[in-house]
């Protein structure tokens, strides 16, 4: 087994015992990232200094000295002069960053093809897209380019590209990560998370980077620390566990080559013990309008300080979706449509709240699929907005309610990766991790991506 084959966990242990050191794990995962990256172009910048366990960041975390372009021209040569939180947490773990990955501008997209310096390549097809907006950090770990990477989730950024590249992904409830540092695209969404080689280092990273900080008053006080859910992982099965099967999630427009491998999965965690009920999520269908309101009029906000005015650049250098963006939100924001859109998109937000409430008053989680297909190819989608947006209507729900959502390799169809999505109760990862992890035991998936 290769030092770049090793999970975080077992990275650490190895370092531990001696097996090898700081130096040779470093320098094992630049040889790859040399080797690969120019194919892969999952990173934007590479940090030959990385001197600890090396993870890779999405380019819009911001990182002292090290470019935060945010996948945009308009800040290409970003340099921050401080460390986000998140990045903060992991120094004090012991943890480095390799570099810094590609992304769709802004994190809008959910390809990677709205980047401003090209595509990242999925790596089990370099023909297709890996997922987005965290494209980069996604790939990475899939090609074993980093221990584990860190990406940011607004609608869907890091559960979808870890489906479609076949990685663990782990979106943390609104409020349980500090976004002090990421650059916002909707604030009343966003979260930092994981993407890892399996479920036990997405539980590690989120008790390094969760916790309170007074620069992010959104933040819940506590650190997620592993407590006493009923249900343990020691027991590696899944008695007693009520796992909800929405209706809405497996209708029109889901790939029957996803349908099946979600449907084994479920069939997996019942001979597992766990307990299958059928829930609904009636208001699952209004999701996608809903986001495209409220993400837009947030994005149109957070956006207006990249005026090229105060950072001196040309005014004219967003791309076409951040413009699209900005133009619809500034539109639902305006007075006399105000009402009309805004408004009700929020009561609108509130009623997918509740029907996750409804549905967890019988059930532990919530499971389905992450994407309604595998990855797609390069160039197929990007002419068609509409039909990108589609593509995230099963993660943004849990978005707009603000729950946690892991994506697990369930198996794959047509020879690329399917993400099973596993949601909790708001602040119930640990539920969502542990049934995770008992799954990804039992379905025991050890294919990995063939790089030439
Ligand atoms: N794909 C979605 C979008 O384009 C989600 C993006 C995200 O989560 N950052 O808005």
């Amino acid at each position: 087994m290769a030092i770049t084959d090793l999970t975080l966990v077992q990275t650490i242990k190895a370092l531990k015992d001696k097996q090898f050191s700081n130096e040779e794990l470093n320098q094992a995962y630049l040889n790859r990232i040399k080797r690969y990256n120019p194919e892969l172009n999952a990173f934007f910048e590479v940090n030959e200094s990385s001197g600890v366990i090396p993870a890779a960041v999405k380019s819009l975390i911001s990182t002292k000295g090290l470019k935060t372009s945010a996948g945009s021209k308009i800040i290409e040569n970003y340099k921050p002069p401080f460390n986000a939180t998140v990045i903060e947490n992991l120094i004090s773990e012991g943890v480095s960053v390799i570099g810094k990955t590609n992304q769709d501008e802004f994190a809008m997209g959910s390809s990677g093809e709205n980047s401003a310096f090209g595509s990242t390549k999925n790596p089990w097809d370099l023909k297709k897209v890996p997922g987005g907006s965290s494209s980069g950090s996604a790939a990475a770990v899939a090609a074993d380019l980093a221990v584990f990477a860190l990406g940011t989730d607004t609608g869907g950024s890091i559960r979808q590209p870890a489906s479609l590249s076949g990685v663990v992904g782990l979106k943390p409830s609104y409020g349980r990560v500090s976004r002090y540092g990421a650059i916002a695209m909707a604030s009343s969404l966003d979260q930092i998370g994981p993407f890892a080689k399996s479920v036990g280092d997405a539980r590690l990273i989120l008790e390094w980077i969760s916790g309170g900080d007074k620069y992010d008053s959104n933040c819940v006080a506590e650190k997620f620390k592993i407590q006493n859910s009923k249900f343990k992982i020691t027991d590696q099965n899944l008695k007693d566990v009520r796992v909800g099967v929405p209706e809405e999630y497996f209708g029109q427009g889901l790939d029957e080559g996803v349908k099946e491998v979600i449907e084994k999965a479920i069939k997996k965690m019942e001979e597992l013990g766990a307990e299958i009920v059928e829930v609904s999520l009636p208001n699952t269908k209004y999701g996608v309008a809903v986001y495209y309101i409220i993400m837009a009029s947030e994005v149109s906000s957070n956006l207006a300080r990249f005026d090229g005015i105060r950072l001196g650049g040309p005014r004219d250098l967003f791309g076409d979706e951040p413009k699209r963006r900005i133009m619809l939100g500034t539109f639902a924001l305006s007075s006399g449509y105000f009402e009309d859109y805004f408004i009700k998109a929020a009561k609108v937000r509130t009623l997918i709240k509740k029907d996750f409430e409804k549905a967890f008053a019988s059930c532990d989680v919530i499971v389905g699929p992450v994407s309604p297909t595998v990855a797609w190819n390069l160039g197929e989608k990007i002419d068609d907005p509409l039909k990108m947006y589609l593509s995230d209507a099963y993660t943004i729900p849990a978005s707009l309610a603000g729950i946690p959502g892991l994506s697990l390799p369930a198996g794959f169809s047509e020879n690329l990766p399917v993400g099973l999505q596993i949601l909790g109760k708001y602040m119930d990862e640990e539920t969502v991790l542990n049934v995770g992890e008992v799954l990804e035991k039992a379905l025991n998936i050890k294919e990995k991506p063939r790089l030439r």
